[in-house]
């Protein structure tokens, strides 16, 4: 039975010609224990944004067929030339596009969907002994109009192969040594996490680890797609994400039990610093109000984080929620229509605020976990503003000036292994 690989390199892996290289000596090596190969790339280092300010300085509103015929160039060049640098090491290898290759999107330009993908010229290639280079981030409409999958879409592509392929593995290179316990730039005894669940990888992605798309991470729980997110700069094991541990057993993969239930109460504790709080004040207490002001803020395409109503007692209620600190000036504008068309009072607006989080399966069983972390928050004098909770998770809404400090004690509280 042929074993075959799906290995995806983003980046920050492909920044130079000597990191190519690397990445052809890593691939070649999968080749050389005799796995059938696939591997996806992204666009070389920091190519995506250096395109898109260029598009901008021609027209600050481009065309989105336009941008995506312009993005998708990027990962074309990484691909021919991983090829290149790959022939160099005496393998067969082929680069083809996401349209050459069959990765059929809606057309939703710049966020396109995955509709299928056609894995015949890719089995082809690899009956051929050939390795298949393959551009991410990209696709290819019925009417043949290039797409892009959203920013980091490379991941999708490479897990939407691993499953159209049905890969006995996918491996996601990058230039983190996995997923840790914390930003390890912030908390310095952050751990580096050897197994998480898919949805405590969604929580975590979601919540401001931006170790991967967040909408590949949902393909990947839809599809039971286990992946293995590591570093392509050693040869350490990274971290696993699955559906269970039986699932990884099944790969034959050595994460040790001991270690995975390690710090099983709470996987991690993130930070997303990119918040703003909008607070309108004296909102009338009756029905469709709340509905009227969301609407609105969708309606211009403004993607709302935490809420939070009052109790009423005075037939009268606050409403706050959260969002992307870019999207604020339009949101505050179209929260003020809003809030005069339904009678409301004053719209405030923080920009200075932090949401820090933390992550578990575990407290689906556990009591007290968020006692504990309010108490963390205390300790410090940090005041919490808002409070939002999951299944699997909970957030408070602090000021930005305290977000470091929080994170840090947080971490400590939960997991330190002194503790
Ligand atoms: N090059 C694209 C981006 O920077 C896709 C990717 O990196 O996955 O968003
Ligand atoms: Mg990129």
């Amino acid at each position: 039975m042929r074993k075959l690989v799906v290995l995806k390199f983003g980046g920050s892996s492909l920044a130079n010609p000597n990191r190519i290289k690397n990445v052809a000596r890593r691939v070649v090596d999968y080749k050389k224990q005799n796995f059938d190969v696939v591997t996806v790339v992204s666009a070389l280092g920091d190519t995506t944004d250096d395109l898109i300010s260029l598009a901008v300085q021609i027209n600050s509103n481009p065309s989105e067929r336009e941008l995506d015929m312009l993005l998708s160039t990027g990962e074309q060049i990484s691909v021919s030339l991983l090829a290149m640098a790959i022939h160099k090491l005496g393998f067969n290898a082929v680069s083809l596009t996401g349209a050459q290759v069959g990765i059929v999107t809606d057309t939703h330009h710049t966020r396109a969907r995955i509709v299928s993908i056609d894995c015949h010229r890719i089995n082809k290639h690899l009956k051929n002994e050939s390795i298949v280079i393959v551009a991410g981030f990209q696709g290819v409409t019925q009417e043949n109009e290039i797409t892009t999958l959203g920013r980091g879409g490379s991941d999708l592509t490479a897990l939407a192969l691993a499953k159209a392929l049905k890969a006995n593995l996918c491996e996601i290179y990058t230039d983190v040594d996995g997923v840790f316990s914390a930003d390890p730039r912030i908390v310095k005894n952050a751990v580096k996490l050897p197994f998480i669940y898919y949805e405590e990888m969604l929580e975590m992605a979601s919540l401001g680890a931006q170790v991967m798309q967040v909408r590949s991470v949902e393909v990947a729980k839809k599809f039971n797609i286990p992946f293995h997110v590591r570093s392509s700069f050693s040869n350490n094991s990274g971290t696993f994400i699955a559906g269970s541990i039986s699932d990884l057993n099944k790969l034959k993969l050595q994460v040790k039990e001991a270690e995975m239930m390690e710090g099983a109460l709470i996987r991690g504790v993130t930070l997303n610093k990119n918040e703003a709080k909008i607070t309108i004040c004296d909102v009338p207490d009756r029905p469709g109000v709340a509905a009227k002001l969301f609407k609105h803020l969708s309606r211009v395409d403004i993607n709302v984080d935490m809420i939070v109503q009052n109790v009423s007692h005075t037939r009268q209620t606050d409403i706050s929620f959260t969002l992307s600190k870019n999207d604020l000036p339009k949101a505050l504008k179209a929260t003020k229509t809003v809030a005069k068309e339904i009678g409301a009072g004053e719209v405030l607006s923080d920009l200075e605020v932090a949401r820090v989080s933390i992550v578990g399966v575990g407290m689906r069983s556990h009591p007290g976990v968020a006692a504990k972390m309010f108490e963390a928050l205390a300790y410090q004098k940090i005041n919490i503003e808002m409070i939002s909770t999951s299944e699997i998770s909970i957030s408070c809404i602090i000021q930005r000036k305290f977000a470091d400090k929080a994170l840090r004690v947080i971490h400590s509280k939960f997991l330190n292994r002194a503790k």
